[in-house]
Parts: C-alpha cells; sequence; structure tokens
C-alpha cells in the first residue's frame, strides 16, 4: 500500500533491522524498544489491524504466530516472551499495518492493564 510505513519496510525502501523474513512475514527491531527485546512482525501484505482480519487474510495471521515461534527459537526467548497487537487509538495504535510487538528479554510486568 502505498504512504505505508511498514509496507515500505516490509520491501526494503525503509531500512530497518531485519530479524526474520520468509514469503509472507517479515520481522525487524523495533525503532523504541520497550523491553530489552522488542520485535515487530507483520505480514508483507498490508491489513489494517486485527479488526480487519477475514477469511481471506487469516492465514497471513498464522503465517504471523508460524515465524513468532521460529523468532523465538532464534532469538533464544528460552524464559519467555509476551506477544501483543494494538487495535485502533484506544489501543495506542500508531501504524495502521497489523503487526505484532514481541516483548521480552526481562521479566514482563503481570499485569497487562
Ligand atoms: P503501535 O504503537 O502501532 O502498536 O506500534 C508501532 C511501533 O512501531 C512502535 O513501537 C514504534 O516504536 C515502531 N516504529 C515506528 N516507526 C518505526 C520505524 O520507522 N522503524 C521501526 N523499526 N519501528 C518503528
Ligand atoms: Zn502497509
Amino acid at each position: 500500500m502505498e504512504n505505508c510505513l511498514f509496507c515500505k519496510i516490509a520491501s526494503g525502501d525503509i531500512p530497518s533491522s531485519k530479524v526474520y523474513e520468509d514469503e509472507n512475514v517479515f520481522a525487524f527491531r523495533d525503532i523504541a524498544p520497550q523491553a530489552p527485546v522488542h520485535i515487530l512482525v507483520i505480514p508483507k501484505t498490508h491489513f489494517a489491524s486485527a479488526g480487519e482480519v477475514t477469511p481471506e487474510n487469516s492465514a497471513l495471521v498464522a503465517k504471523c504466530f508460524e515465524a513468532i515461534a521460529k523468532i523465538a527459537v532464534q532469538e533464544k526467548l528460552d524464559t519467555g516472551f509476551r506477544v501483543i497487537s494494538n487495535c485502533g487509538p484506544d489501543a495506542g495504535q500508531t501504524v495502521p499495518h497489523i503487526h505484532f510487538h514481541i516483548l521480552a528479554g526481562k521479566k514482563l510486568g503481570e499485569k497487562m492493564v
């Protein structure tokens, strides 16, 4: 999609610190990490958020989670990690291309809200 930051990162038009890539999925380090390990996992195909998952694109969500499991091994996240997807303004979503945050590298807070 034109003018989408994460589409441009996935295509390589905007540089990023790549962690993982396959046919459907791209993962890279967050530019403003909120934990010692903070990785963003995105489908290469654009859709906005968890609120736009449909029968046509839900397989891409599964592909993202397959990638997350591989990244956890690759990055040696043996003691655990958290996956978050913000959807819409109340959740603080700032980039309208669906993405999954992987947070790890320390004992994370026990509560999310
Ligand atoms: P959201 O707030 O939408 O859930 O998450 C967007 C994330 O993208 C934020 O954690 C933010 O730090 C990250 N981000 C924004 N712009 C860039 C960028 O240009 N490069 C990288 N690597 N991360 C970015
Ligand atoms: Zn996009």
